[in-house]
């Protein structure tokens, strides 16, 4: 077994999976380990929408970084299926934020207002003629066309094998410990008590970032915040995208309706409940009535890393300069995954990143 590598990611994610494509890309030989198995969290349950937040100041950072991340999409869609031999089931779709009281029409109305160029408003009648299924309590809605989805778990997946097909290599292991020699972080030791060398470390490990911190000199705030999902079979298709409030619904490339989602502070608890599905369920019945008649065919669980201010965190550690972080991006992961990919990979091949990332250190919690 290969014990030498330029790069180690921890956490096969969606972030360490992007990571490792990049590096992968970039001709950096590569290890990534994972302690259970490819995007088996987050990465792999997650809803896979890839909509930018609306109404975002388009100056700030939140903004910049999902927009490249976006485009970094967009990209990888037209090559990694073929390189990887995965195709993902991305699809561009229009998003629509919907009101269902006036507080939402307010808030949505003035998010068009200032960005009408950007999104459409449509008032009922719009919304009937767009989806005549909508139910009587929506009001209105805001179209965003930066808009598109994906089945998550394949996305991680299709990174992985494009990486491996140019000699990454997956280990299966938890790493508890990374060892420091000089200053540098040295190696880390898998279970079989096996040493593995690099000369840059990522640290890719959602929720559980946090038992890293030691080695950064400082605390990564990062906590896990639960969200559930339940998959419905129809006979009728959702084909654009519907949002409101924190719920979502959209029809899948497994031929399914997936809808979403709570946000649960229990800890580390990966296990559906019966109460996420009632409500779930209830939430996209009144939006979409004719669900009632649906049949549930599967209900997931999975743990948003998250930080207190939102942001994610993409950043190099204050006392060992080889050591790196992408981590913390929330609600957002799978629409920034990409992103933090391709910047940890610039940052450790050429100490460079395509946009500022400074409001994504770690030493903004000091
Ligand atoms: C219900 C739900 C719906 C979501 N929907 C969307 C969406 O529509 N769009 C979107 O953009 N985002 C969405 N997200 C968010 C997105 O899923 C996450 O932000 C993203 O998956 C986080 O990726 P990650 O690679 O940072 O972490 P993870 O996917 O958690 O991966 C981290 C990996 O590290 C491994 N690991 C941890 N510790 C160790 C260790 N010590 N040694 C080895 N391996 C370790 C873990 O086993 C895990 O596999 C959703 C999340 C949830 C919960």
């Amino acid at each position: 077994m290969k014990t030498n590598y330029d790069v180690i990611i921890i956490g096969g994610g969606v972030v360490g999976s992007a990571s490792a494509f990049y590096l992968s890309n970039s001709g950096a030989s590569v290890a990534i380990i994972e302690k259970d198995s490819i995007a088996s969290h987050a990465s792999g349950f997650a809803y896979g929408g890839i909509t930018p937040t609306i109404g975002l100041d388009p100056n700030s950072s939140y903004h910049k970084i999902s927009r490249y991340s976006y485009k970094l999409h967009t990209l990888l869609a037209d090559a990694l299926p073929h390189v990887s031999g995965i195709d993902y089931g991305f699809r561009i779709y229009p998003n629509i934020d919907l009101a269902i009281n006036d507080m939402e029409k307010d808030r949505l109305y003035e998010i068009y207002k200032k960005f009408s160029n950007e999104y459409e408003w449509c008032d009922r009648k719009d919304l009937e003629k767009i989806d005549s299924r909508l139910g009587p309590n929506v009001i209105s809605g805001l179209i965003s066309n930066s808009s598109s989805g994906l089945d998550p778990y394949k996305f991680s997946l299709s990174l992985l094998t494009a990486a491996e097909k140019k000699g990454a290599k997956f280990i299966n292991s938890k790493i508890d410990e990374l060892i420091v020699k000089n200053n540098k972080v040295k190696n880390v030791v898998l279970a079989n008590r096996t040493e593995i060398f690099a000369k840059h470390f990522i640290i890719a490990t959602g929720p559980w970032s946090n038992e890293f911190s030691k080695w950064f000199g400082n605390n990564i705030p990062i906590r896990p915040l639960k969200g559930q999902i339940i998959r419905l079979k129809s006979d009728q298709k959702i084909n654009l995208g519907f949002h409101w409030g924190t719920n979502y619904v959209t029809s899948k490339q497994d031929g399914l309706i997936w809808a979403g989602t709570t946000e649960e502070d229990v800890g580390f608890d990966e296990i559906p409940t019966f109460e996420a599905r009632n409500e779930i369920l209830s939430s996209v019945v009144e939006i979409f009535p004719f669900l009632k008649d649906s049949q549930l065919i599967h209900q997931t669980a999975c743990l948003r890393p998250l930080t207190i201010d939102k942001l994610p965190i993409i950043s190099q550690s204050n006392i060992y300069n080889n050591l790196f972080i992408g981590s913390g991006a929330g609600r957002q992961g799978i629409l920034l995954g990409p992103g933090m990919g391709k910047i940890l990979s610039d940052l450790i091949t050429s100490e460079t990143s395509e946009i500022d990332i400074k409001d994504f250190s770690h030493l903004r919690f000091s």
